[in-house]
């Protein structure tokens, strides 16, 4: 074989848009999950499953191997090497990498975990080896398996599964006793008599055992777990301030695994926020629905038609996907409507604290261009005003 046949076969096998860094770090951030997953089983005492690094990673690296040579920069000569850029912000790795001006601050590993950006990045890695291990999957999984089997019609279904999101949501630490709230009402059971919302709750959540009354620090707004010490929570855009909580407990309480809370619970705050907000638009002249069709879309709103308020098909109907991503470029590439949700008005709705970070609407738009469908970008705080107005018999569009 020779060098070039050599060359041209590893090129064939990372594929052949190596200047698509966003690919490059998809993958090394598929395979960062993958390592810090397989670190986290052997520190509980699980038998390390391989000594070998990620498929992800390897073929991420391989590509930024080659993305120095293109540039005529020396490539990295080794793993740890690129372990150690992955603690720089974006901007500043030896390689130079093509990405959006809102992420090059962005850091693949903060302190000894996953930045938010590295974990939306690996989700977005499909069929890489990394996704089925990664625990917010499974639980939505059983989220939806769980609802299913508590509704005998799709109405029950949804009412189901909007409970149990919502939970997710409100709930980031619950004590054994507050676990009832969920068994009491969820109680259907598998044949060895095992609650099906107990396998759901298991997979979302750890278990702390205190013996006894409990308390820990949690953010005054999101509810989140907070080391003691800390002055802010850290949650994208909560401005609270850590308190303690205060748990009665019988024997312990639950925190809500990382990837969960990162993945579920954090974005869902800005669903939760438009929720309360939509919720209380006057009554007969717009119908909120939340994650209608199982989360074809994230929030609908209806406003009937006076002459058929009962009829549906001749609402006007505003679907929005709420989307708090750190990546503006990540999103806007990744966005895809769902088809079945049909709505005259389609937006996806930005969390205040995107729409106003510098370049992350313009970067976001850049992506979308020419593939978005109809959707309109709007921010959480105009979405509630102009359906406000709507209900309230003014049309803007
Ligand atoms: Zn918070």
């Amino acid at each position: 074989m020779t060098v070039h046949q050599a060359a041209h076969d590893r090129l064939a096998e990372v594929g052949s848009n190596i200047a698509d860094d966003y690919m490059t770090l998809k993958l090394l951030a598929a395979g960062l999950a993958r390592i810090l997953w397989e670190r986290q089983r052997v520190r509980e005492g699980a038998e390390p499953t391989t000594g070998l690094l990620p498929q992800a990673w390897r073929t991420g690296v391989t590509r930024l191997w080659w993305r120095a040579l293109e540039q005529g920069n020396n490539p990295p000569v080794s793993d740890m090497e690129v372990f150690a850029w992955c603690r720089l912000p974006l901007g500043c790795w030896p390689v130079r990498l093509d990405v959006s001006d809102s992420d090059v601050e962005s850091l693949l590993i903060d302190g000894e975990e996953l930045s938010a950006f590295a974990d939306e990045a690996a989700r977005l890695a499909a069929r890489s080896d990394a996704e089925a291990e990664l625990t917010e999957n499974r639980t939505f999984a059983k989220l939806q398996a769980t609802a299913e089997l508590h509704g005998r019609t799709e109405e029950e279904v949804q009412q189901a599964y909007v409970a149990l999101r919502l939970f997710l949501i409100e709930s980031p630490v619950v004590s054994d006793l507050e676990l009832n709230k969920l068994t009491g009402r969820f109680k259907e059971v598998d044949r060895h008599g095992y609650l099906y919302v107990r396998d759901f709750f298991d997979s979302a959540y750890q278990y702390r055992k205190t013996g006894g009354p409990a308390s820990c620090w949690v953010c005054s707004d999101c509810g989140n777990p907070l080391h003691e010490g800390i002055e802010m929570c850290g949650t994208p855009g909560c401005t609270g301030v850590p308190v303690v909580k205060k748990l009665k407990v019988l024997e312990g309480y639950y925190v809500q695994h990382r990837g969960v809370r990162v993945c579920m619970h954090d974005p869902g705050l800005v669903e939760k926020r438009l929720f309360d907000a939509l919720g209380h638009l006057p009554k007969g002249r717009a119908r909120l629905h939340k994650w209608p069709g199982m989360d074809a879309c994230d929030v609908a709103v209806e406003f009937p038609d006076p002459a058929a308020p009962g009829d549906p098909d001749r609402s006007e109907w505003w679907a929005g996907d709420a989307k708090d991503y750190t990546s503006a470029t990540m999103l806007g590439r990744s966005f895809k409507w769902d088809q079945r949700m049909r709505a005259r008005h389609r937006f996806l709705i930005l969390p205040q604290h995107r729409f106003e970070q510098k370049h992350y609407v313009d970067d976001l738009k850049r992506e979308m261009q020419g593939r978005s469908d109809g959707v309109r970008v709007i921010s959480e705080g105009d979405f509630v005003s102009q359906a406000r107005a709507r209900a309230l018999g003014s049309t803007s569009w």
